[in-house]
């Protein structure tokens, strides 16, 4: 099959999939340690969904008040339910506070205080002192933080000399026999030619697949693709049943508006008016964490307190701050506002709906940004060669709940971490053993069968079908009956993608077959996240079930692994939290009810 296709051979140390966020620190290390490092984009770098990140990146630097990288560790313990790996969330926290300097280093134009320092804002969870107070904690560039970071990072990764693959498409892994992997296969956009990237670690920052669901924040090039890749290797998913809704979407369009909104004063009202967020979080109020808030909102919605003609949203107050304020803190909002609620936000409330926004689940990884795999009984297997950070990964971090502001750092501090592990581990410009001709040619088969496609279902057509059942059916409250229909559904879903039709055979700018593999690699994320939140008969952070309204740490405090195999059949395991911390002078937090 291969021969059909004009192919192109590269041979780099390290191969990154994806130049936003994660992708480009990670880049910008590699290549800054002596690795000959490609990124391959399938969008140009700054055009990646990290662009659109507003509120800010969380890291206990105390310029506004005091403040402990312990206090925020406890809080992103909290804030996962206690799903999240207590080794990775320390390292993240205490790193948290150099990745930050570094980046200011880099040139990215944080918002200042009086005296010059780095401007924090307060974020949904984030508390001082083990959680009694409101910590200060989330470094921010006005509402336009992720837009700052990502210019910095790519500015940066062209000073070290990487080499960008840009609207290049990566399509699958290269795996060996011995289920290592030897690089990735990606097709040039532009000119419609196939490429062979063989590296000694290929790293997956591809994002998260937000874009399974009808109704989300995230960019249209959140397809999940490096978790589509992962799957079709045979290697599992973790945690797909966690799904983050924010609460302040625009109602009807799904924009976010940053929880930073309400960091700075902002608060939610029903249709009596009422701030409602005080009786069902008396401390944190309109800053608990977002599962919280979210829940709240649907309440509210559902017991008829709902605004709006059809009484189906919520309104979001931040008249009271006055023009200096928005003009100089959220400038951005106030834009996004006008445009897609048609609202003066000095004038008027914005109404809002909790939106699906971050994918708690992904590639399993440690904090390296190793990939893991559960073998012969050992749940933390290192996959060779492969690895993975940024919203594609579970390291797991987040848990079964993101904090606000976790995630811009989490980017950050893994793509880092990720670079100092192949600089350990890689011997630059090493040999790279041979490939069978075979590997290659599946993988370019696999591409060759999709691009020829010729059944009667067009690709938006499955799509919308995939959105709805996972908008209906996987939604911010879930019952055992609602979950079971949906894994009915998105299974009929999947298998309609056999009949699939491309009506575009070129190999040139062909966005039908782009959004076709794009396709392929959601409805694995659909599929392996609707039965790993069946499976999951318990609610912890963002998986909320009417019918198991409790936690069960004896049954449930474990990861799910999910494997999806040739027939679409999902299979099911689990993988122990990582109850264990890196120095002994942390120790562990122990499990208890979250309440804010
Ligand atoms: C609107 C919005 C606001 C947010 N605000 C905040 C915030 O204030 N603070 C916070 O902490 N978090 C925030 N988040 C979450 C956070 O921004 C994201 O989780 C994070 O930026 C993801 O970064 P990433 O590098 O993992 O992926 P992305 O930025 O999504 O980048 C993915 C990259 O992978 C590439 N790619 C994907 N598939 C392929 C393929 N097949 N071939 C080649 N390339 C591919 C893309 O081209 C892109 O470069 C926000 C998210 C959204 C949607």
């Amino acid at each position: 099959m291969s021969k059909a296709y004009d192919i192109q051979q590269h041979q780099y140390d390290v191969v990154v999939v994806g130049a936003g966020g994660a992708g480009l620190r990670a880049t910008m290390g590699l290549a800054a340690t002596g690795l000959n490092t490609a990124c391959i984009s399938k969008v140009f770098p700054t055009r990646s969904h990290t662009v659109a990140a507003q509120g800010g990146m969380s890291a206990a630097l105390g310029n506004m008040g005091e403040d402990d990288w312990r206090w925020h560790m406890y809080d992103t313990i909290k804030g996962s339910d206690w799903l999240g790996d207590q080794d990775a969330i320390e390292y993240m926290c205490r790193e948290a506070v150099p990745s930050v300097i570094e980046l200011e280093h880099f040139g990215v134009p944080f918002s200042r205080t009086e005296d010059g320092r780095i401007y924090q804002r307060p974020f949904g969870g984030m508390t001082t002192h083990f959680g009694e107070g409101t910590a200060q904690r989330t470094c921010a560039a006005a509402d336009r933080t992720g837009h700052a970071i990502l210019h910095t990072l790519y500015q940066q990764s062209l000073k070290h000399d990487a080499t960008f693959y840009i609207e290049y498409f990566a399509t699958d892994l290269l795996m060996d026999d011995d289920g290592v992997c030897r690089g990735v296969l990606a097709w040039d956009l532009a000119n419609g030619t196939l490429h062979v990237f063989r590296a000694h670690a290929v790293i997956l920052a591809t994002g998260g697949y937000g874009r399974s669901f009808f109704s989300c924040t995230s960019a249209h090039t959140c397809t999940g693709d490096g978790n589509g890749m992962v799957l079709r290797a045979g290697l599992p998913l973790q945690d797909m049943e966690f799904v983050q809704f924010h609460p302040t979407g625009v109602y009807g369009a799904g924009c976010l508006i940053t929880e930073g909104v309400r960091g700075e004063g902002g608060y939610l009202t029903n249709s009596q008016g009422e701030r409602f967020m005080e009786r069902y979080a008396p401390n944190a109020k309109d800053l608990a964490s977002r599962d919280v808030v979210s829940r709240s909102m649907t309440i509210e919605i559902r017991e008829g307190r709902g605004v709006g003609a059809r009484e189906d949203h919520i309104y979001l107050n931040l008249q009271h701050l006055g023009a200096d304020v928005i003009n100089e803190r959220l400038p951005g909002i106030a834009e996004t506002a006008r445009i897609f609620a048609g609202v003066d936000v000095a004038k008027e409330p914005i109404p809002v709906l909790p939106t699906v926004h971050y994918n708690m689940g992904g590639i399993p990884t440690n904090y390296h940004g190793e990939v893991v795999t559960l073998k012969n009984g050992d749940p933390d297997t290192v996959v060779p060669g492969l690895f993975a950070i940024g919203e594609a990964a579970c390291v797991s971090v987040h848990g079964a709940n993101r904090l606000g502001s976790n995630s811009l750092l989490d980017i950050i501090v893994f793509g880092r971490a990720v670079a100092h592990r192949c600089a350990e581990v890689i011997e630059p410009g090493s040999r790279h053993p041979s490939l069978p001709d075979r590997v290659t040619d599946q993988v370019v088969g696999e591409f060759d069968r999709l691009r020829n496609a010729s059944g009667n279902r067009p690709t938006a057509e499955i799509r919308d079908d995939m959105q709805q059942v996972m908008q209906s059916n996987a939604a911010v409250f879930r019952t055992g009956e609602v979950l079971q229909e949906g894994c009915q559904k998105i299974d009929v879903v999947n298998r309609s993608f056999a009949e699939v039709g491309v009506s575009d055979r070129s190999l040139v700018w062909n966005s039908d077959l782009v959004e076709t593999l794009e396709l392929r690699n959601l409805l694995g994320c659909a599929v392996t996240t609707m039965i790993s939140a069946e499976n999951r008969k318990e609610s912890r952070g963002a998986h909320a079930r009417e019918d198991y309204p409790n936690r069960d740490d004896t049954e449930w405090m474990k990861h799910t692994l999910s494997w999806l195999d040739d027939a679409g059949r999902v299979s099911i395991d689990y993988r122990p939290v990582h109850m264990v911390t890196l120095s002994d002078d942390v120790e562990v937090v122990p499990p208890k009810a979250r309440v804010y």
